[in-house]
């Protein structure tokens, strides 16, 4: 697996959806299996939250953060796929907005993705009595929100 941070235009492309797999999705595993952008992987994820890396392109994180999601998520203020560059976010969604259901950390079918900026976020980690015990960010004050598809 090559952690390096890959731009945009240089990801590795899902072979069932023809997208862009980002980095919080990871580039495939050890035994070969091409990278698919239906799941997050787990380290991944868990990196970008602690060195502070974009889950699109995995380089270092500015301001402002984005983080996109479900209105689900955003209505829960805890979204799953990790903060990205904004301009990382638009280019993912962008190749995304039609593609709907079991992407990027999705598992529940919705009618458009968000886009919420912010300065900051909490990390929280899965906790044992939530029904989804997979990790969820947070922003702590949101910039801006839009809505897409
Ligand atoms: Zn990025």
């Amino acid at each position: 697996m090559d952690p390096a941070p890959r731009p945009f235009a240089e990801l590795p492309l899902d072979e069932e959806l023809g997208t862009p797999v980002p980095f919080a999705c990871g580039t495939g595993d050890a035994s070969g299996a091409a990278p698919s952008a239906r799941k997050l992987d787990h380290e991944r994820v868990t990196q970008c939250a602690l060195s502070r890396i974009c889950g699109v392109c995995g380089s270092g994180l500015g301001r402002p953060i984005a983080f996109l999601g479900s209105p689900q998520e955003e209505g829960r203020n805890a979204f799953h796929f990790p903060p990205a560059h904004l301009e990382c976010a638009e280019q993912l969604l962008a190749v995304y907005a039609e593609v709907r259901g079991s992407v990027l950390g999705q598992t529940e079918p919705f009618d458009q993705w968000v886009i919420v900026t912010t300065g900051g976020f909490e990390y929280v980690r899965g906790r044992r009595q939530d029904v989804d015990r997979r990790p969820t960010f947070e922003p702590n004050s949101v910039l801006e929100e839009r809505r897409l598809g």
